[in-house]
């Protein structure tokens, strides 16, 4: 037994499923989770000593690469002088402050502990704010695991097949109306039958929890009209993409300003942190200044807000083009070696993101990425771990490249693919 199977027997006893979120169990690809010691750059490090590249990165929030030592020094500075106060301090006015200046459609941001506490709290803003109930979210987005987004969901949700889940009453998921991700008619639909009850559309404006689906031509842009039209917030949900896709997110990158927006991972640096933003005349209907109650324990805490802090001020200064531009590469040649293979993909990717469908069609919403080849995927995903490169353990994942992974990481990375048996 190795030290990760006898960690995972363990564990198996004392958390449910072994793990405390479920799709880092690896029951989709019919493997069992590796237990992680240390890492650092682009590299993991197992309890039984072996070494992988990864991809993962955190799901996420690790664009500067794992222990980046800024990083780790700001928050080992700030953890010196006192982990919480539960009081304000000078580092969360700082923190406001760069989120605020990068984030173009931001006025104001409120800081949480964690990407589903900042949808959650967006949500109930939006409500709180036009005074309605229902909000229209899209299939195989995920929003965090709060009640309402609980619906049709992507993530782990998808990659178990999980419609919806128990605990979750029907008064309230009878509130979330879906439409199919990229389909601006059946939002108009939405509008014209419920438009004086909707107080938000919610979106991934790249999706990224059916594996990375890029927004259509004019999506995202009739998104706004049609809010607007109607008088309901539009809320992008940039949880993965904030500080990814640019510096400024999605909002930036496609020139949209949404009315509020949610983020979590990256401006955390590897901490738990999320936080909402966004106009002024919204933002104040927040407890204390508003009515509508939202608070944490934890938020805003000194370690947290100075990893954040460092992860900003690096990133405010990296070569997100060329990051991009060596992503792209990649996937380029990614498409290279599967055609030669004369194995069907699509691999959809934008700035340092790609998912790799094994799938014939374009893979443009959750209906579609379904008819992706779970177990190609499965059997990609155990070979390319026996290579030493960590995937995401679903096909329905984003892989992340990082501004530390190398040309020789890239080139380990392809010569595995390359090794691939189907
Ligand atoms: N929104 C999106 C788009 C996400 O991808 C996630 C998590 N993957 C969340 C919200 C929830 O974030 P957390 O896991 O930090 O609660």
């Amino acid at each position: 037994m190795t030290s990760s199977e006898k960690l995972f027997a363990q564990a198996k006893e004392l958390i449910p499923g072994g793990v405390n979120s479920p799709v880092r169990a690896c029951l989709s690809v019919g493997a069992d989770p590796l237990f992680i010691e240390s890492a650092s750059g682009s590299h993991i490090k197992t309890v039984d000593g072996t070494e992988l590249l990864d991809f993962i990165m955190s799901w996420g929030p690790m664009l500067l690469g794992y222990a980046q030592p800024d990083v780790n020094k700001a928050a080992c500075d700030a953890a010196a002088k006192g982990s919480s106060f539960g009081a304000p301090c000078a580092l969360e006015v700082e923190m406001a402050r760069a989120v605020v200046d990068a984030v173009p459609s931001m006025d104001m941001v409120r800081m949480v502990s964690s990407g589903t506490e900042a949808t959650m709290s967006a949500l109930r803003l939006a409500r709180g704010y036009t005074g309605r109930s229902k909000v229209v979210k899209f299939v195989g987005n995920y929003h965090g695991h709060s009640d309402s987004f609980l619906a049709s969901a992507g993530s782990g949700l998808a990659t178990l097949s999980i419609p919806g889940t128990p605990g979750v009453p029907e008064e309230t998921v009878k509130h979330t109306l879906l439409a199919p991700y990229n389909d601006l008619a059946a939002v108009r639909e939405l509008f014209a039958k419920h438009g004086d009850e909707i107080a938000a559309v919610i979106v991934e404006p790249c999706a990224g929890n059916m594996g990375l689906v890029l927004p259509a031509e004019g999506f995202l842009e009739g998104l706004r009209a049609v809010t607007t039209e109607y008088g309901a917030l539009l809320i992008f949900d940039e949880v993965i993409t904030g500080f990814r896709v640019a510096f400024g997110g999605a909002g930036s990158r496609f020139g949209i300003e949404p009315d509020l927006t949610t983020l979590g991972k990256i401006i955390g640096g590897g901490y738990p942190v999320g936080a909402y933003g966004g106009k002024r005349e919204v933002m104040d209907h927040i407890a204390p200044v508003g009515p509508v109650y939202q608070a944490g324990t934890l938020s805003g805490n000194p370690v947290a807000m100075a990893a954040g802090l460092k992860t900003l001020e690096l990133l405010s200064k990296a070569d997100y083009a060329g990051l991009e531009k060596r992503t792209a590469q990649l996937v380029d040649e990614l498409r290279a070696i599967f055609a030669e293979k004369s194995i069907p993909v699509c691999i959809n990717t934008i700035a340092s993101i790609f998912t790799l469908f094994f799938s014939e069609q374009p893979v443009t919403n959750f209906a579609s990425s379904q008819q992706a080849d779970c177990e190609r995927y499965s059997s990609f995903y155990r070979q390319m771990r026996a290579a030493g490169i960590n995937l995401a353990p679903s096909g329905f994942e984003c892989s992340f490249t990082s501004f530390a992974h190398t040309e020789e990481d890239y080139d380990k990375f392809l010569s595995a693919v390359r090794k691939v048996q189907f």
